[in-house]
Formats: structure tokens, C-alpha cells, sequence
């Protein structure tokens, strides 16, 4: 049997391939529920057993663990040179209730390769490597999401990151003690020098296009915002139609309005209604109030700015055809461009390996997002089968994985050894 080609990585140091998939396919055994997936949330007793089992294979591999006061873990490879900040990379362990096995792990894991691929040859590098799992990327349990690196980039408060609770009243802060990840290390004081995430694309271009590496150089601008409509309740028998201040019927409208935008600006541009909370929220009674989160994106930032500028006068014509009040109560932005010089080395790395790569934006948030306001940051994304993710059939294949981890490895090697 002739072994297909492989290329040559420079100093036959390369990935395995066979070890990563182990590591993976332990992570996927821990919070499985539906059969290919897992719904490992933040904070749970899952996520404990996997920050365990990923906290042992740093601590096998002879890397020193800390985590913050959020819960963020960092394992340290040490350098020879101590005094300069490590270079690092991560994702989160954590998944949406009903997630996939490589969303977020893969990058964490992908790290844990690295550790030992550099143990395997004996290579020492100058700088550190660090491999970071952020705590709560997900947000499906507690809100807001990418919650550990927002706190490191100094986004978000860190006592309101700890007091914000679940739909059970529990809080952050209770949990992180409960799973005994509580850490004392101060949150964002770690000096990186530089970071790198691998992720799957979570889109289909890779997959589809038969490229295996996707080089991130940053996110699409995403506008959102959350819209609360002010009706009055009325029992929905005896009010008749011109008398009806129904905030559903406002809700449903600014939807379908949002939905309208969407499709005039596809196929780049994207609108999306995501979430409804309704008040009383009865059979058989109009709604007093309604709030409707909404978010508009672009590959460029003047037209995911211009689709939330139709939006708002577009909010004219619902409150007159629903006879409601309408306001954007809460707006935000988010979007990122990575750092020149960290995205020309993935590039390079890869171009050198004779992988070949494509320049491509996001279109989901990453932790990166948050890392990259405090340190030079870039992405790689690896293909997902079909683009499938957040759901049970998310899937990869290691063949076409490989590559983009070999790049992370290589790229890692380059940066800490300058
Ligand atoms: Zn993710």
C-alpha cells in the first residue's frame, strides 16, 4: 500500500493525528446526551469533569495550571526565558445544551496536542506556551456569553460577571466554588504575547470549497439590538380589531421586517430575530409587552450599519399597523479586524507547510474577539462538515482537521522561538 504523500513539516515535527482524535472523542463521552453530541454547559458538573480530565493531561504533559478568580485555566509549558510572556491558545470546553463535540473543544485540545507533539521531540522553546480554556464562551447557561474573556479584556465587570445567574437564581460565583474552579489568580492581569485559536469554521466555505485552512483576519461587524414593544393586555374575545394594542402582533412584525432586510441584502448580509419574551404571555390575552433581540450583519461594517438604520425606520410602519409603542431599548456592536503580523504568520506557516489556505472573516464570536483587545490575536478555522453546528450532527473530519493543527503547532513553534 502506497502511503499518500505527506508534507515535509520542518523537523518531521508534526501532530498526531490519532492522539488528538483520542482526546476528542474522551471530551465527547463527558456530557453527552444526544447520541454525537453534548450539552455540556458552564459550570455544570460535566464541565467540571472536563476541566479535570483537560487539567490532568497540562499537568501530565509538565505544564504548571492556574485559573482565575472566573475560572479561566491557563497551563504553562515553560520557556527558557522566563521573563518574556508566553505564547498561547485556546477555546472553551463548554457547549450549547445541545451542542456539538468540536465546537470550542477542538481548540482547547488542539493545545493539549501541541503540548505533547513539543514533549514527543524534546523541544524547548524560548517563550512559554500557554494553552488557556475560557470559562462560559457559550452562554446558553449564564449570561453574557464569552464570559471568561470578556473579563480578561476588561469588557465586562467581573462582579457582575459572578453575580449574573442561571434560570435557577444560581450564580456564577456559587458554582465556581461548587465545581472547585474558583481560582485566586486576578482576572486579566496575565501578560500574553500573542494568542491563537483554532476553531471550526461553523460556516460551510472550507467544507465546500476543499480548502482545509481558513486564515481568520477578523469578524464581520454585527449590530444588534433589543426592541421592546408596549401594548396593552385585553381579553382577546370581546376587543375588536381596531381596538387591539396587541404587543405580540408588534413583535411579529418587527421580526418579519428584520427577516425583509436580511433577504434584500443576501446573500452576504444576514438578519436574524433570535429571541421573544412575551408579557403575560396567556391563551386567550393580548400582550402588554414584548422584547425582541435582533441582529443585523455584513462582511461590510457600512452595510451591517446601514440594515440597522432600515430597521429603525421600519419600526414606524409596526407601530402603526399593531397600534403599539415600539423602542430600541439596548444597542451594541460587535466586530474585530486580528492582528497584521499574527494573520501574515498563520499565512506563512501554512504557505511553508504547502497547506493550502484561504483568508476568510467570521461570522460568529469567538473568545479572540475579546483576547485580541489585549493582545496581538489571529484565528484559524479548520472545515465542519456542511457547515453543521450547535446541533448533534456537527462533525469533522481528522484528515482534513489535521492541516489547520499542524499550522496552530507550527505557528505556535515560530512565535515562541523568535
Ligand atoms: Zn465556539
Amino acid at each position: 500500500v502506497r502511503r499518500e504523500a505527506t508534507p515535509a513539516y520542518p523537523g518531521g515535527i508534526e501532530a498526531n493525528g490519532e492522539r488528538l482524535w483520542d482526546a476528542l472523542m474522551r471530551s465527547a463521552e463527558i456530557g453527552a446526551r444526544r447520541p454525537g453530541g453534548l450539552s455540556r454547559l458552564a459550570l455544570s458538573d460535566a464541565d467540571r469533569e472536563m476541566r479535570d480530565q483537560f487539567t490532568t493531561w497540562c499537568r501530565d504533559a509538565g505544564c504548571t495550571v492556574e485559573f482565575d478568580r472566573i475560572g479561566n485555566i491557563f497551563a504553562r509549558r515553560a520557556g527558557m526565558d522566563e521573563s518574556q510572556p508566553a505564547v498561547s491558545v485556546g477555546s472553551h470546553l463548554d457547549t450549547q445544551v445541545v451542542g456539538g463535540r468540536f465546537d470550542g473543544v477542538l481548540g482547547v485540545l488542539a493545545g493539549v496536542e501541541i503540548l505533547r507533539t513539543l514533549n514527543a521531540h524534546r523541544i524547548q522553546t524560548r517563550r512559554a506556551i500557554e494553552v488557556i480554556s475560557w470559562t462560559n464562551e457559550e452562554g446558553a447557561r449564564f449570561r453574557p456569553f464569552m464570559m471568561g474573556s470578556a473579563a480578561f479584556a476588561g469588557v465586562a465587570r467581573l462582579g457582575d460577571l459572578l453575580n449574573s445567574r442561571d434560570e435557577n437564581g444560581v450564580r456564577v460565583a456559587e458554582e465556581l466554588h461548587r465545581i472547585g474552579y474558583a481560582g485566586r489568580a486576578p482576572v486579566g492581569r496575565r501578560h500574553l504575547d500573542s494568542y491563537f485559536e483554532l476553531h471550526i469554521e461553523q460556516g460551510a466555505d472550507l467544507d465546500s470549497s476543499g480548502i482545509d485552512v481558513g486564515v481568520v483576519v477578523g469578524g464581520h461587524r454585527v449590530r444588534g439590538m433589543r426592541v421592546e414593544i408596549h401594548g396593552q393586555t385585553a381579553h382577546s374575545g370581546p376587543t375588536p380589531m381596531e381596538k387591539r394594542r396587541n404587543a405580540l402582533v408588534g413583535a411579529a412584525l418587527v421580526a418579519a421586517a428584520a427577516n425583509d432586510i436580511g433577504w434584500h441584502y443576501a446573500p452576504l448580509g444576514r438578519s436574524s430575530a433570535t429571541q421573544l419574551k412575551v408579557w403575560p404571555n396567556c391563551t386567550g390575552i393580548l400582550a402588554e409587552f414584548a422584547e425582541l433581540t435582533l441582529d443585523f450583519r455584513h462582511p461590510e461594517p457600512a452595510i451591517s450599519e446601514r440594515m440597522a438604520s432600515e430597521m429603525e425606520a421600519a419600526l414606524t410602519e409596526c407601530r402603526t399597523r399593531a397600534r403599539v409603542e415600539i423602542n430600541i431599548a439596548h444597542q451594541w456592536e460587535f466586530g474585530v479586524e486580528f492582528d497584521p503580523e499574527c494573520v501574515a504568520l498563520v499565512e506563512t506557516i501554512a504557505a511553508r507547510l504547502e497547506i493550502p489556505a484561504r483568508r476568510m472573516q467570521s461570522f460568529t464570536g469567538h473568545d479572540a474577539y475579546y483576547v485580541s483587545r489585549v493582545a496581538p490575536t489571529a484565528m484559524i478555522f479548520s472545515p465542519c462538515r456542511e457547515g453543521i453546528t450547535h446541533n448533534e450532527s456537527e462533525n469533522i473530519e481528522l484528515a482534513r482537521t489535521m492541516p489547520s493543527v499542524n499550522v496552530l503547532l507550527h505557528t505556535v513553534l515560530a512565535q515562541a522561538n523568535r
